[in-house]
């Protein structure tokens, strides 16, 4: 178990996930919780990060921060994709380690699995077959920073966990059409489409891949059950079970936000993987479910965006 006073570390706070894990851990009175704007802790900084754990000695470290972005984003720049997470879960995942964390959770991501492993996707298909090439530069870092804390776990005993969640969505999500994923793209879209009156919404794609998509919230949850129950150097999935393909999720798009224009397909996008849906038993198995059904989850988020994000 966590205890409530204990230094806990949320690194990438100011993101969609490690701001949920902020708002969940303050809801359940954890009152102890260390953060660090970027322009005081560049987290690519191997020296700047020793010092900062050498002063602050996080008890428990949750590694939230990343270079994320939806699947243009990642076919145009592998190469940052790559080094940045390299340098940043290397740096976060060593400096835990040598000041002294006793627990460490690592966020990976469902696209870790290969492109056509079997549906819903067991942990065990890790590094069964060829990765999907949209994102495999990304998805490479994070099958190392799950192999660096297995090695950690292995060599030094180190309690050092790795969660991969479904596509995620929620408060505080990216908007930018060209690195947003496809539930904050078109929820914009159809914003501006409705504003606009437009006759039509451009979606990228075929609309025939299926995805799974769970809220924020509920990863926020999990990962703290997971942070106070569950110790294996093993990976573990966190998703809702259930997908829907990219036409349905732009049709109840769509109706929450009123948009009642055609929809048009762009083939001069990628598809990406045809389905990656997630397994998740093994996390049922542990007590834990979802919360927020898709529709009232997208209609949460439209309003957090009319509020925060939309002019
Ligand atoms: P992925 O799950 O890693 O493939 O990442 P995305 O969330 O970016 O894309 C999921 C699917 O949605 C892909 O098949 C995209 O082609 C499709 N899609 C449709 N319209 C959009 C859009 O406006 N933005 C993005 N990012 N994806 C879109």
């Amino acid at each position: 178990m966590l205890d409530k006073s204990e230094k806990i570390f949320v690194a990438g706070h100011r993101g969609m996930v490690g701001s949920a894990l902020i708002r969940r851990l303050e809801s359940e009175g954890f009152s102890n919780l260390l953060v660090r704007d970027r322009s005081k802790l560049d987290l690519r900084d191997e020296s700047a990060v020793a010092k900062f754990f050498a002063e602050e000695k996080p008890a428990v470290v949750i590694l939230a921060a990343a270079k994320v972005g939806g699947i243009k984003a990642n076919n145009d720049f592998p190469v940052e994709f790559l080094l940045e997470n390299l340098r940043i879960q290397n740096n976060v995942i060593r400096s835990a380690y040598e000041h002294g964390a006793r627990k460490l959770l690592f966020l990976g991501s469902s696209c870790i699995y290969p492109k056509l492993a079997p549906q819903p996707i067991p942990e065990t298909a890790l590094l069964s077959g060829p990765l999907e090439p949209t994102n495999e530069a990304y998805a490479i870092a994070k099958i190392a920073g799950i192999k660096l804390c297995q090695a950690y776990a292995r060599q030094h005993g180190a309690n050092f966990i790795s969660v991969m969640p479904t596509n995620l969505y929620g408060p505080n999500d990216n908007f930018d059409l060209e690195t947003s994923h496809v539930l904050a793209a078109l929820l914009r879209k159809a914003h501006e489409a409705k504003g606009r009156k437009d006759s039509e919404l451009i979606v990228w794609g075929s609309g025939k891949p299926r995805r799974e998509f769970l809220h924020v919230d509920d990863l926020a949850s999990a990962c703290v059950l997971l942070l106070e129950q569950y110790d294996s150097p093993e990976i573990i999935n966190v998703g809702c079970g259930e997908d829907i393909s990219i036409r349905e999720l732009a049709e109840l798009i769509c109706d929450v936000i009123g948009f009642d224009g055609e929809l048009t397909w762009d083939a001069s996008k990628p598809d990406g993987p045809p389905r990656k849906l997630l397994d998740v038993t093994k996390l049922l198995d542990l007590g834990w479910k979802p919360s927020i059904p898709l529709q009232d989850g997208i209609a949460q988020t439209y309003e957090w965006f009319l509020t925060n994000y939309a002019r």
